[in-house]
């Protein structure tokens, strides 16, 4: 990698604003999963290690650019105090206001600073120059350490770093060279999982893995869209119309390319995604009118588990069903217990199958669960990240 990180730049008694992905979920005020601001730790510490003042910004939920207390970074703060306790950490009351400035300006070498949620500024989202500018006045430097959220092209993640010398962060650092490193250099067979909801969101990723790929599984509710395309009965089950031509390209190009590409062939169908009291397994490929599919059936998950073990390397995004309801779960819970039986690597690309691989209990038996969803699956699909793209290289 050709991008300057924190180890080459100079951050010895300098105020350094970084960049974290300290998205985590809450709720009733108490986080319930910690791991993204654990993540942040080896940078953070480096930092305080070699003698610098740390001012760390995030983002959480989607307050719409103005104050609301459910979003507060304050039940973070308590958190990351938790985990340095030999550090002072110190919160801001506002972003780039009055307290912020006041505290950032006071701050001392080894302490750490926390502004308040960076998406209570609307100017946040539309990378304005005057709320860049505002950030940087902050510090000295800018480290982007935020995977999840670096390839969003926002103030805090690509244009307050063309305002201060800059590098990326331990976390983004791991993420990138496992993810792109795996995926430019895949031991073969190398199987790619997709699943989710919609298709339109996915195209680009499984054209560009269909050029690297031996076998592509396309599980959830994306996959109905290929199987009308195929001329099967999806009876409600969720349909793309405006993509069905493109499903059919996709299907073409994996033929010509001599990628295996498995859809599902049997399915549990309900009358809703609702409906748990009332579901069946399909005998075959279609579903019944007035039903739809809410998860992979018995025979598909015998079809998908031996195409993953038999894998080197597997790289998986996307519930193949409803796994939110238990009752649909156990199609995407029956794929991650297949990953685990990889003589191989296997990486994970954040979000809902992130989710279930730790709620499972399986996130040791992993390569790389990665931290950003939306990141990874850029990285997948061989795309740069602006929040990477904008740092200086070495
Ligand atoms: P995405 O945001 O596109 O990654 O989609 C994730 C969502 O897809 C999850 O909330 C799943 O409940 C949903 N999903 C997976 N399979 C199906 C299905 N067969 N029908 C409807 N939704 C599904």
């Amino acid at each position: 990698m050709n991008k300057k990180t924190i180890k080459d730049i100079d951050v010895y008694d300098k105020k350094v604003l970084v960049r974290v992905d300290f998205n985590v979920p809450v709720i009733d005020g108490k986080i319930t999963d910690d791991n993204r601001i654990v993540e942040a730790l080896p940078t953070i510490n480096y930092l305080l290690e070699k003698g610098a003042a740390v001012i760390l910004m995030s983002h959480l939920g989607r307050p719409e650019g103005k104050f609301d207390p459910k979003y507060s970074l304050k039940v973070v703060a308590n958190r990351l105090q938790e985990l340095l306790p030999k550090t002072n950490v110190i919160m801001a009351n506002d972003v780039v206001g009055k307290d912020a400035k006041n505290k950032a300006k006071n701050l001392k070498m080894g302490e750490v600073l926390l502004l308040e949620n960076l998406r209570f500024d609307a100017r946040e989202e539309e990378n304005d120059k005057e709320f860049c500018k505002q950030l940087a006045d902050l510090a000295e430097v800018y480290v982007n350490d935020a995977f999840g959220t670096s390839h969003r092209k926002h103030s805090s993640t690509y244009g307050v770093a063309k305002l201060l010398p800059n590098a990326i962060g331990f976390l983004i650092e791991k993420e990138l060279n496992i993810i792109v490193g795996t995926i430019n250099n895949p031991k073969r067979p190398f199987v790619g999982i997709l699943g989710g909801s919609k298709v339109k969101d996915k195209i680009g990723i499984i054209d560009s893995l269909l050029d690297s790929v031996d076998t592509l599984i396309i599980g959830g509710g994306m996959a109905y869209t290929f199987l009308y395309a195929l001329g099967y009965k999806i009876g409600k089950s969720l349909l793309d119309e405006t993509n069905i031509e493109e499903a059919k390209k996709l299907m073409q190009k994996a033929d010509e390319k001599g990628v295996k590409f498995l859809l599902p062939i049997d399915f549990i169908e309900t009358s809703s995604i609702d409906d748990t009291l009332n579901y069946k397994l399909t005998k075959d490929q279609n579903i019944d009118d007035n039903l739809m599919g809410v998860d992979i059936g018995k025979k598909t998950i015998k079809l998908f588990t031996k195409a993953i073990k038999k894998a080197k390397t597997v790289i998986w995004n996307g519930p193949v069903g409803v796994f939110e309801k238990k009752e649909f779960a156990v199609g995407t819970y029956s794929i991650a217990k297949a990953l685990t039986k990889v003589k191989g690597t296997t990486i994970i690309g954040g979000g809902d199958s992130a989710s279930a691989v730790i709620n499972m209990g399986l996130a040791n038996k992993m390569t790389h669960i990665s931290t950003g969803g939306g990141a990874s699956l850029k990285l997948f699909e061989g795309k740069i990240l602006p929040g990477v793209d904008v740092i200086d290289n070495i």
